[in-house]
């Protein structure tokens, strides 16, 4: 989609502070991180939301779970960490392309607010 912001990232054409690419996935550090590790990780296809990808694609959708948790692992959030892919208005998706946050590195709160 020409217009989407993380499809230009996906395609080089905005610049990121990109550490992980395959054919079909890119990992980048979000531009105003919430705690010590936080992570974007996008499919390069473009989906709107996770509830989209899952019924167009489950094998990509399991993989794109995998290489959230992989760089989890070599990030080194060993003490935990959380994977949020927010969905919708109510949601609080700001970003129409399907991205799993990957945040770890502090002690995170529970309930979202
Ligand atoms: P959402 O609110 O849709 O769950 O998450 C979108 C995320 O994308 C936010 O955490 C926001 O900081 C991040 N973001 C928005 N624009 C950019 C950008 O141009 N580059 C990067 N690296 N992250 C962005
Ligand atoms: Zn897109």
């Amino acid at each position: 989609m020409s217009d989407c912001l993380f499809c230009g990232i996906a395609a080089g054409d905005i610049p990121a502070d990109v550490i992980y690419r395959d054919e079909d996935f890119v990992v980048f550090r979000d531009i105003v991180p919430t705690a010590p590790t936080h992570i974007l990780v996008i499919p390069v296809q473009h989906h709107e939301n996770i509830a989209e990808l899952a019924n167009a694609d489950v094998e990509l959708a399991g993989r794109f779970v995998q290489t959230a948790t992989t760089v989890a692992q070599q990030e080194g959030v060993h003490e935990g960490f959380r994977l949020v892919t927010n969905t919708g208005d109510e949601g609080g998706q700001s970003v129409r392309h399907v991205h799993l946050h990957v945040l770890g590195g502090r002690q995170l709160g529970w309930p979202a607010g």
